[in-house]
């Protein structure tokens, strides 16, 4: 069983470093943005509560987030363990987490804020299927057409300059000071997240003591 926590500011490259590792170990990905996402797509009373938070780039009410992560950890779907993407990202969340949750490892990815920036302003996202992409290292064989399901990409409503600066501040308020809580216990591994999202994912392998072969994981 590995469980681990995906960190890093927004572009970093956290929802496609928590993929890759998700899917070489058998791993459940679970992303509080995506799910408060499909709220909102799926038009649920919790997409109604949240759509403004998110539009602006603000964070959700603790509360609301913690019965997302509780209720999609009740499910226990994840037999060889989760990677938990967006959470926690504040102090109160982190207590919780923290109370509640035994984890074997914090992964932080590093990355400047300008770089940061950038990454968030080429991002586009499939409205089909969901899939990340980003014109400046992950672009579509089409322009603007899903490689996958054909789908017209978009930028998401909270890659707008204010928001993107908003998202920043709160991450670097109230996100930034829980590094140092996690670090004090033992439990995080920092990589850089400025390479390819290949070499970022080996270095993290490494650092988490997994086989850099994605074959290499089944045996
Ligand atoms: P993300 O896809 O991780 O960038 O998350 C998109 C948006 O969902 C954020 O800007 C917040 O509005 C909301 N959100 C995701 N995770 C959290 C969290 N742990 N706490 C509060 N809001 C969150």
């Amino acid at each position: 069983m590995r469980k681990y926590v995906i960190m890093g500011p927004q572009g970093s490259g956290k929802g496609t470093q928590a993929k890759m590792l998700a899917r070489d170990f058998d791993l459940v990905h679970i992303s509080v943005g995506d799910i408060f996402r499909w709220h909102v797509q799926n038009r649920t009373k919790i997409g109604s509560k949240v759509q403004r938070y998110m539009k602006e780039g603000r964070l959700v009410p603790d509360e609301m987030v913690s019965d997302v992560v509780k209720d999609r950890l009740d499910q226990h779907d994840w037999r060889f363990g989760f990677v938990l993407d967006g959470f926690p990202r504040n102090a109160a969340q982190a207590d919780f987490f923290l109370e509640n949750y035994d984890i074997d490892a914090v992964i932080a990815i590093d990355l400047p804020e300008d770089a940061a920036i950038e990454r968030m302003q080429s991002r586009r996202l499939c409205s089909g299927c969901g899939l990340d992409y980003n014109l400046i290292q992950l672009r579509p064989k089409v322009p603007d057409i899903c490689d996958n399901c054909g789908g017209r990409l978009v930028t998401r409503p909270d890659d707008t300059p204010e928001a993107i600066r908003a998202r920043l501040k709160d991450y670097r308020e109230k996100t930034e000071p829980i590094l140092e809580l996690l670090r004090e216990k033992e439990i995080i591994v920092t990589v850089d997240g400025t390479p390819s999202p290949e070499r970022v994912q080996a270095e993290m392998r490494r650092k988490l003591s997994l086989p850099v072969e994605p074959g290499a994981a089944q045996s």
